[in-house]
């Protein structure tokens, strides 16, 4: 846990660039640092791993105060990811991911392991990347490396300032999912700046929302979504806090049992039926396609009545309801089908239970 304790940073008497916060961060959590540019959210960060030192008031890593400690033995314990990534140019790959542990002096085995891993870990194929330079990197490569250097000896802590704010909106999503199973693997205390609130959103456990060097609200982006302290807070998650909340809402709590059909037998299995749709699925109850109940004739066979799915239609548990509305207003249709990675079917989400869910969350506000 990293706790503040009453700290102030007073670059000077015009600038108190953060006034008097007190709130802890939790371990092996990920806490988003959010609010305008100036608010101070860098300097909170850099005052952590003491890059900038607190003007009053105490910063403890599980109960040591950070000013107290042997800053070497501090750094190590923390990782650092910046934008534009800060690779030294003229070192390989390898080299910049290899930094801390040949400071650390690890066996070359140990450290050529540990960057194969790495690479691995970060989505980078270590035979084509190893060798590379940073200037032969994409954006997005680049920022992945960097992940990687701040990984690689493994420390509990890892603090990141913007680390995707520099690359495109596209590889900045792919950077964030990605990013994001990495952390449900590895459990690091994270604490990320960013000013995007969808990417406070889609990756904070917790958030504190700053303004003017002050922490406003501290909470889960659920609580902060649907009760803001106040009128800032409010505005700056914008206005379709609903539709936000959205994203935090996985589909496996709605899933609703809907009738199905074996596609190998006939419409008999139907019987009277007020559905206009029904899933069809194999013997193995892996889903197929839908059959169209109310625009089929019963007289042709079944398998004429069924239309196959797209991929892009189709839910996996851990999809959020925010997905199953956008992939419903892409493709125009009132229930999708979540099936496991296996195949098998596990239901539906409808339409109207999201529209029941956006009532629900603006009546609470
Ligand atoms: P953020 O990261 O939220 O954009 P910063 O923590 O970088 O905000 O800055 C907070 C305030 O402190 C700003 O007003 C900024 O201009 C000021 N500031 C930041 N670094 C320095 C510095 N080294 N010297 C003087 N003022 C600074
Ligand atoms: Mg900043």
């Amino acid at each position: 846990m990293i706790r503040f304790e009453k700290v102030t940073k007073e670059y000077d008497e015009e600038t108190v660039a953060v006034k008097d916060i007190t709130f802890e961060i939790p371990s092996r959590e990920l806490t988003v640092l959010i609010g305008p540019s100036g608010c101070g959210k860098t300097t909170t960060l850099k005052m952590i791993n003491r890059i900038i030192r607190p003007t009053a008031g105490r910063i403890l890593i599980d109960g040591s105060d950070v000013t107290e400690m042997d800053i070497r033995q501090l750094r190590r314990g923390i990782g650092y990811v910046i934008q534009n990534v800060g690779l030294f140019p003229h070192m390989t790959v390898k080299d910049n991911i290899a930094t801390v542990p040949k400071l650390l002096k690890w066996e070359r085995s140990k450290i050529d392991v540990r960057v194969e891993e790495l690479l691995q870990l970060v989505g980078l194929e270590p035979k084509s990347y190893a060798n590379k330079l940073p200037k032969e990197l994409s954006g997005g490569e680049a920022q992945r490396v960097g992940v990687a250097r701040a990984l690689a000896a493994d420390p509990p802590i890892i603090l990141m300032d913007e680390p995707f704010g520099a690359v495109d909106p596209l590889t900045r999503v792919r950077l964030q999912d990605e990013f994001a199973r990495i952390q449900e693997e590895l459990h690091k205390t994270i604490v990320f700046v960013t000013h995007d609130i969808d990417e406070a959103i889609r990756l904070a456990d917790k958030i504190a929302v700053m303004k003017g060097g002050r922490i406003l609200q501290f909470d889960t982006p659920e609580e902060i979504l649907a009760r803001p302290v106040e009128k800032f807070v409010h505005d700056f998650m914008g206005s379709d806090r609903a539709l936000k909340r959205l994203s935090r809402i996985p589909v496996l709590e709605y899933i609703e049992k809907s009738e199905t059909i074996d596609i190998n037998g006939g419409w008999e299995q139907l019987g009277v039926t007020k559905e206009e749709f029904v899933w069809a699925l194999d013997d193995s109850k892996k889903l197929i396609g839908w059959v169209d109940v109310s625009h089929s004739s019963r007289e042709l066979p079944l398998r004429e009545a069924l239309t196959e799915m797209l991929e892009e239609e189709i839910l996996s548990p851990d999809s959020t309801m925010k997905e199953a509305l956008s992939r419903m207003l892409e493709s125009g249709t009132m229930a999708l089908p979540v099936v496991e990675r296996s195949g098998r079917f596990l239901g539906q989400i409808s339409l109207s239970k999201i529209q029941e869910l956006t009532k629900s969350v603006r009546e609470e506000e």
